[in-house]
C-alpha cells in the first residue's frame, strides 16, 4: 500500500519554525517511502483564519522546498461534506443538541465530582440532550447549540468493539498498539456552535476522502488520535496509522508558538536567513 500523508495548517497565523519542522517531517516520510505528500488548508473558523495566512503558507512552504499535489483541499469549501458526515451521526443518535455555555458547563462539572474540567481539550463534560418539548422551545427561540456526541450512546454503538478500539503508533524503534480512550474528552464537540462542525469531525472526514494512510503531526496533537479513532468507527472510516513527532523548542526549552513573531518564516526570510540554514538547524 502506498503511503499517503499530509500537512494540514490552519491559517490563523504566519508559520513559524515549530511548523516547519512539521511540514519537512510529514514532507520526508511521504518521500523516503515513494508515497503521496498532500497540503490541506483548516480553514474552518472562519473568525480566526484569514487569506493573507493562507497566502503565506503556499510560499512558506515553497521557499522551504516543498512541493505537494493540487488542487489542495480548503475545508471551508466543504462544509457541506462535514454536515453529511454529522448527519450519519444523529441518524445513528449518536450526537445530541447541547446549549450550554461554556460558563454553565464549568458550573455543572463543579457540582458533578465525576466529571472533570481539564480533558485535553477543555473541560470532559457529559450531558444528554434535553426533553423533546424543552429542544424544541430553545431551536424555535432560535438559541445557538452544539452537537456532542454521547459517549455512552457510542458504547451502546459499538459494543465490545468500543473497548477494543486501538490505534497504531509508528515510532522510530517500531509500532506499538494504542488501546483508544475517546472517553479523555467527555462528551466531545463534535460541530461547534459557529460553524456547525469542528476540527476532528472535519480533519477525520477528510482523512478519509483523501485516502490518508499516515497521519503524521506533532506530539501536541496526540490526544486527538483517541477520538479520532472512535469517529472512524463510527463513521466506517478507514484507520489510518500515525506518527506523533516532537515539538520544536527555544533555547530555553520552551516551545515555539505562534506568537513568537521571530522565529516565522518570513521574519527569517526577510531578515535574509538563506534556506540551507533553516533546514540545518530543524535536522533536514
Ligand atoms: N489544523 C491543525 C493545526 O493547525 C492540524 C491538524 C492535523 O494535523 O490533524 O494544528
Amino acid at each position: 500500500m502506498k503511503l499517503v500523508t499530509r500537512f494540514a495548517p490552519s491559517p490563523t497565523g504566519l508559520l513559524h519554525l515549530g511548523h516547519a519542522f512539521s511540514a519537512l517531517t510529514v514532507f520526508h516520510a511521504a518521500r523516503e517511502a515513494g508515497g503521496r505528500f498532500l497540503l490541506r488548508i483548516e480553514d474552518i473558523d472562519r473568525t480566526r483564519c484569514k487569506p493573507e495566512f493562507e497566502t503565506a503558507i503556499y510560499e512558506d512552504l515553497a521557499w522551504l522546498g516543498l512541493d505537494w499535489e493540487s488542487p489542495v483541499r480548503r475545508q471551508s469549501d466543504h462544509f457541506k461534506d462535514y454536515d453529511a458526515a454529522l448527519n450519519a451521526l444523529r441518524e445513528k443518535n449518536l450526537v445530541y443538541r447541547c446549549f450550554k455555555t461554556r460558563k454553565e458547563i464549568l458550573d455543572e462539572i463543579a457540582r458533578a465530582p465525576h466529571l472533570s474540567a481539564d480533558g485535553p481539550e477543555g473541560p470532559a463534560y457529559m450531558g444528554e440532550p434535553l426533553p423533546a418539548e424543552e429542544e424544541r422551545a430553545l431551536i424555535d427561540a432560535g438559541e445557538p447549540f452544539a452537537w456532542r456526541l454521547s459517549i455512552e450512546a457510542a458504547k451502546k454503538h459499538l459494543g465490545p468493539a468500543y473497548e477494543a478500539l486501538s490505534f497504531t503508533e509508528e515510532t522510530p524503534e517500531g509500532a506499538r498498539t494504542v488501546k483508544a480512550a475517546p472517553e479523555i474528552f467527555g462528551d466531545p464537540v463534535i460541530a461547534r456552535k459557529d460553524n456547525g462542525t469542528s476540527y476532528h469531525l472535519a480533519s477525520v472526514h477528510d482523512d478519509a476522502l483523501q485516502g490518508v494512510t499516515h497521519v503524521i503531526r506533532g506530539e501536541d496533537l496526540s490526544h486527538a488520535a483517541h477520538l479520532h479513532r472512535l469517529l472512524q468507527a463510527l463513521l466506517d472510516y478507514p484507520a489510518p496509522a500515525y506518527r506523533h513527532h516532537r515539538l520544536l523548542t527555544d533555547e530555553g526549552g520552551k516551545r515555539l508558538a505562534k506568537r513568537d513573531k521571530a522565529a516565522t518564516l518570513q521574519a527569517l526570510r526577510d531578515s535574509g536567513v538563506s534556506r540551507d540554514h533553516v533546514l540545518k538547524r530543524l535536522g533536514f
